[in-house]
């Protein structure tokens, strides 16, 4: 649907967010004041009670071409044990939500009004306050029109998590260490991975690389704290070649290997990355986890998103890890994938499943600003699936997991994902990555090393995460290396130091 103009009562950034967020969700485009459009304005008028719970009524204005003016109102209330701002916040998207579903009958989104990277965060705090699962299943449909289905996911997720949670203290934290090259570029990617660059800028990299993971192991000795998992990622970590790659993970491994160690990961991404050597390097510095990521297992749709490797070289570069070292391995699947079906996943899936990783991670795409994916589509008129049938892609993915017994036990969303889904990642039962769940639940401190690599710090006493970064471009990062270790130290020191007994 399109609306020449929106105006809101309201000039503050959050409350436009709240609003074009819901409109987001139901595909409404503002085309400005020329533009063809089948209504000319929509109005919306938030009124705010002034008791506690806060109350919110929001009238809606939608205006015709022939000066028709259609008025509506809706009242939503906050609850007690929320913050009457995010109250408020919640009112109004509650609001807007319940004019579009009213007045244009469009069906309820899966997961209603509840939006962010993070769902299962607020279900973390109503745990922690005492709430059973039921009733924070109820209250997710309550407050955030969320369906049943969804509701009933994220508080699975999380009471499967809370074990995993509990290990460790204040002090505990993950490495993340970011090679941000890769092979080719995937048409869906918008992660700044640059192409594998010559040998003589490789080394400049690798003697950078050394000087960051050097001060964070000065960093992670002097204030005491404990490393809990150690992660390889990028791009495509694997994309280095042999020597490099070797060297790469004997730094790493000297840096913060100890009997610590929960879990050592790394990204084998692609099997054009992989080799026997890069096999036994691994092996070698004890890496535990290794991810191998198909995406698909149909040969065409491989060969449309820009992957040079067909689905037999997946098998077998599984096969040779398993037969060289006893890992656990995580595999990718991505659903909505240009040109697929759901009949497409379903043979993605079965190929998948016979190889019994321990660990997949079922993405929803997510059409991204600079993919090559986003520029084609404007251009080249490359069309995604419908939204119904990646949802059809999804049931038969979880289908297919949960028939080997797989249970889902971290879960993020992002902007943008086909068929309004999730990213969901399932494991066998004893083989999950605390990383993953570290990460995603942003329960403790990440140190980023490397290529586009993030830290984020958490704060002890606030909760809160405070992040810096290593710039995206490599020219930067080499160049100003200096200047992000300090940044990290600094804030690191900042939480830890005065902490230190
Ligand atoms: S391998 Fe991963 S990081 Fe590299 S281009 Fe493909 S999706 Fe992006």
């Amino acid at each position: 649907m399109k609306i020449r103009s929106l105006t809101i009562n309201s000039r503050a950034e959050v409350i436009v967010k709240i609003v074009r967020e819901v409109l987001t969700l139901f595909k409404v485009e503002i085309v400005g004041r020329t533009g063809e459009a089948d209504y000319v304005q929509l109005s919306v008028v938030n009124r705010q009670s002034g008791c506690e719970p806060p109350s919110v009524m929001t009238e809606v204005f939608l205006f015709a071409h022939d000066g028709a003016c259609e008025k509506f109102h809706f009242v939503s209330d906050g609850k007690a044990d929320e913050v009457p701002r995010a109250a408020v916040h919640r009112a109004i998207k509650r609001n807007v939500y319940a004019f579009f579903r009213t007045r244009f009958a469009v069906p309820p989104a899966p997961w209603g009004i509840l939006h962010g990277v993070r769902p299962t965060k607020i279900v973390h705090r109503w745990l922690r306050g005492g709430m059973s699962p039921e009733e924070i299943v109820a209250r997710l449909g309550e407050d955030y029109d969320c369906s049943a289905g969804k509701a009933r996911l994220i508080t699975d997720v999380a009471v499967r998590q809370l074990p995993f949670l509990a290990q460790g203290n204040a002090r505990t934290v993950s490495i993340y260490v970011g090679i941000p090259f890769c092979l080719s570029r995937c048409l869906y990617c918008s992660f700044p991975s640059n192409l594998l660059p010559s040998e003589k800028k490789l080394r400049a990299f690798m003697d950078v690389l050394a000087r960051d993971l050097d001060a964070a192991a000065e960093d992670v000795r002097a204030l005491g704290l404990t490393v809990q998992s150690i992660y390889i990622g990028g791009g495509t970590p694997t994309s280095l070649p042999n020597d490099f790659f070797a060297e790469m993970l004997k730094m790493v491994y000297n840096a913060f290997y100890g009997s610590h160690i929960a879990e050592f990961t790394v990204e084998a991404g692609r099997p054009d990355s992989m080799s026997a050597e890069k096999i036994a390097a691994m092996k070698e510095h004890a890496v535990t986890r290794v991810s191998v990521n198909p995406q698909s297992m149909q040969e065409v749709t491989l060969e449309r998103i820009g992957r040079h490797h067909s689905p037999e070289d997946i098998v077998r570069m599984v096969h040779e890890i398993r037969a060289a070292m006893n890992v656990h391995i995580n595999m990718d699947v991505i659903l909505g994938l240009p040109g697929e079906t759901a009949a497409d996943v379903e043979r993605t899936m079965a190929a998948v499943t016979v190889l019994a990783p321990d660990d997949i991670t079922l993405h929803a795409l997510a059409l991204k600003r600079g993919s090559n994916l986003r520029l084609k589509m404007e251009t080249e008129h490359v069309e995604l699936p419908s939204d119904a049938e990646t949802r059809r892609m999804s049931e038969a993915a979880v289908r297919a997991v949960e028939e080997v017994g797989y249970r889902p036990y971290y879960l993020y969303r992002q902007g943008y994902m086909s068929g309004d889904l999730e990213n969901v990642g399932y494991a066998r039962a004893g083989a999950e990555s605390i990383y993953n769940i570290q990460i995603m639940e942003e329960h403790q401190t990440i140190i980023g090393i490397g290529g586009a690599a993030t830290t984020k710090v958490l704060g002890i006493r606030s909760g809160r995460m405070r992040s810096v970064f290593n710039a995206k471009d490599l020219v930067t990062y080499l160049r100003d290396i200096d200047i992000y270790i300090e940044k990290r130290r600094a804030l690191l020191r900042a939480e830890y130091e005065e902490e230190t007994p």
